[in-house]
C-alpha cells in the first residue's frame, strides 16, 4: 500500500502537479477510499470558495460598481442632453426672431441706428486717451468723481436697505 496523497491533492485540483505526481496521484486514488473523500471534500470546497467569490464578491463591489458608474454617466448625460436641447431651442429662437427682427423696417432702423452708435462710440473711445494724456488733470478728475460716485452710490443703497428694513 502506497502513502497517502493529501499534500498533493490540493495542487494536483488546482493542476500544479507535475506528470509524474499526477499518475501517483491518480493511481493512488483508485485504490484509496480517504483519500478520494478528501479529494471530493476538497473540490466541493474549492468550489464554493469559488461560488462564494462569483456570487458574492463580484456582484457586490464589481458589478454594482459599475451599474453605479455606468448610471451616474447615464445622469450626466441626461443632463447633458437637455441642457443642449435647451441651447438649440434656444438658440434657433434667438436665430429666428433675429432674421424677423432684421428684415422688419423698425429692426433695419435699429440696426443702422445702433452702428451709427457704435461708431460715435468708437471715435469718442479714440478720442478719450487723446484727452486723458493730453490734460493729466482730467484723469486724476475722473478718478475722484468715481470713487464720489462709488461712495455716494454705497451709502445710498446702504440708507435704502435700512429704511426698507425698518419698514
Ligand atoms: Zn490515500
Amino acid at each position: 500500500m502506497q502513502e497517502h496523497v493529501e499534500e498533493l491533492i490540493s495542487s494536483y485540483i488546482d493542476g500544479e502537479v507535475t506528470d509524474d505526481e499526477r499518475q501517483l496521484i491518480e493511481s493512488h486514488l483508485q485504490n484509496c477510499n480517504q483519500c478520494q473523500v478528501l479529494m471530493e471534500e476538497m473540490v466541493t470546497m474549492k468550489n464554493n470558495v469559488f461560488l462564494v467569490y462569483e456570487f458574492v464578491e463580484i456582484p457586490q463591489s464589481f458589478e454594482e460598481n459599475v451599474l453605479a458608474v455606468i448610471g451616474a454617466d447615464q445622469t450626466a448625460k441626461d443632463t447633458l442632453r437637455i441642457k443642449m436641447s435647451w441651447f438649440v431651442f434656444t438658440f434657433f429662437i434667438a436665430l429666428t426672431l433675429i432674421i424677423v427682427f432684421a428684415l422688419s423696417p423698425i429692426g433695419i432702423f435699429i440696426v443702422s441706428l445702433s452702428s451709427s452708435v457704435f461708431s460715435i462710440m468708437f471715435s469718442l473711445l479714440r478720442v478719450i486717451p487723446t484727452l486723458i494724456s493730453s490734460v493729466p488733470q482730467l484723469l486724476v478728475g475722473i478718478s475722484i468723481f468715481f470713487v464720489v460716485l462709488f461712495v455716494a452710490s454705497t451709502w445710498f443703497l446702504r440708507r435704502l436697505l435700512f429704511v426698507q428694513k425698518v419698514t
